[in-house]
């Protein structure tokens, strides 16, 4: 099944070039299903990491692209704009926290994250307080792997140790304890509040992933972290940015993350299902007041500005996947796939190979004791007609919002059956 060409030349995610792990190669997709190159046809689990929410080979995305390029497929956005740029960002700012304003462009999410950690190195700059350049954010995050996004993921899951003191040294506090639907313990926010106390002069912001821990270890935590988080952002002088590009466009029940508290942040970064698996575009957006702040600084503009910055063809795919989420019931769309989820997950948390079972909106978490064999586990899933790809201990669906009762109750049942067996294999 594996390519030897791709095999011997290609470099997948997080993976060796010596030993790499076998793939499967893919023909096309559609809708939910991923068809291979050898006519086998999978369910799609992943959505191809939270990004194809529509499912693949959508009629009115595929519109979209195909007219867009009758026009365009790119132009530079120094000096010149354009209306699929134009419309996608009223189209955002309708649905984004009402206290942003401002809209850049970026080319994937970690430079999203890369934008939205300048923006506030700048904003304290501009106004005079040079030394507020650090960041603090909570353990068990992910942010993505360019340098500084690399910087505020988890020091212990993430790569700390290899790239050690090439890496800025960020402050990081215990992870969000209380899970999303417990009862709020107020001792959560305290080793926070602790390190704001003492390092509130040299940190420009605290960035966090709303409500949904995702690549760090897919924990969902309380909202009333993020209302005390604003809190203590306030007090200390902190701007405060949520990492939505996981939880946008209605993953997590909500259409934003940060609806489930209420509270809204200085900076906000959306990516992966903007442009419904598409193409790759991101934004981070900011208030006017942060803006106007960066704009007012010596520097006197934003000092960052990629080459395809607004590329018209993801913005035109980006616009009518936003369109086609919002034109549909998708709430009620993502409580079915929730019902269901819990349904068929949560009976296995009485298994003892089993540490935890996690279930909201569209997003479903099997936690193990130990970590897995991927291969094994790939290989099972793939011969039983499924498409998902476990990390570590955990065994994880996000699959997409088009996905149908019968598949998705054909890919929990295939995942269901898996999990059972590796405790009869480990008896
Ligand atoms: C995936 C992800 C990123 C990085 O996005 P890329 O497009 O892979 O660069 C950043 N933050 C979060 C929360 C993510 O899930």
């Amino acid at each position: 099944m594996t390519d030897l060409f791709d095999q011997q030349h290609l470099w997948h995610p997080y993976t060796s070039m010596t030993q790499p792990l076998p793939t499967f190669k893919v023909k096309r997709a559609y809708g939910a299903t991923i068809e291979l190159a050898d006519g086998r046809c999978l369910i799609d689990g992943m959505s191809s990491w939270w990004c194809a929410i529509h499912g693949y080979n959508h009629p009115e995305l595929n519109q979209a692209v195909t007219d867009q390029l009758q026009q365009m497929s790119h132009i530079m956005f120094g000096g010149l704009t354009h209306d699929p740029a134009i419309e996608l960002g009223k189209l955002l700012l309708q649905i984004t926290p009402p206290s942003l304003d401002k809209i850049f462009y970026a080319d994937s999410g970690s430079v999203a994250v890369e934008v939205a950690l300048k923006m506030a190195v700048q904003y304290w700059t501009a106004q005079g307080q040079p030394q507020k350049t650090n960041f603090i954010t909570p353990r068990s995050g992910y942010h993505g792997d360019t340098w500084n996004a690399m910087s505020v993921c988890d020091p212990v899951t993430g790569m700390h140790q290899i790239f050690g003191s090439s890496l800025p040294n960020r402050l990081f506090v215990q992870a969000p304890q209380t899970r999303f639907d417990e009862d709020w313990n107020p001792d959560d926010i305290a080793d926070l509040e602790q390190a704001l106390a003492q390092h509130q002069h040299t940190l420009a912001a605290l960035i966090l992933e709303p409500i949904v821990q995702g690549a760090g270890g897919m924990r969902f935590y309380h909202p009333e972290y993020l209302r005390q988080a604003k809190r203590l952002c306030e007090q200390y002088g902190l701007l405060l940015i949520f990492d939505e590009i996981a939880t946008g466009f209605g993953r997590t029940g909500k259409l934003f993350a940060w609806e489930h508290a209420g509270v809204e942040p200085d900076i906000m970064c959306i990516g992966k299902g903007l442009t419904g698996g598409y193409m790759t575009l991101s934004a981070t957006l900011t208030s006017k007041q942060v803006a106007d702040t960066i704009s007012q600084g010596e520097a006197g503009v934003f000092m960052h500005g990629p080459t395809f910055m607004a590329n018209p063809l993801a913005c035109a795919v980006a616009l009518k996947s936003t369109q086609v989420l919002l034109a549909q019931d998708w709430q009620a769309k993502i409580q079915q796939i929730e019902q269901q989820l819990k349904q068929a997950l949560t009976p296995l948390a009485q298994l003892s190979h089993v540490q935890d079972v996690r279930v909201l909106g569209a997003i479903g978490v099997v936690e193990l004791t130990t970590p897995v064999d991927m291969q094994s586990l790939q290989q099972q899933f793939v011969q039983r007609g499924i498409w998902v790809r476990p990390f570590g201990k955990l065994v994880y669906v996000m699959p997409p919002y088009v996905i149908s009762a019968d598949e998705l109750h054909y890919l929990l049942t295939q995942l269901t059956e898996v999990v059972r067996q590796m405790q009869e294999n480990a008896a």
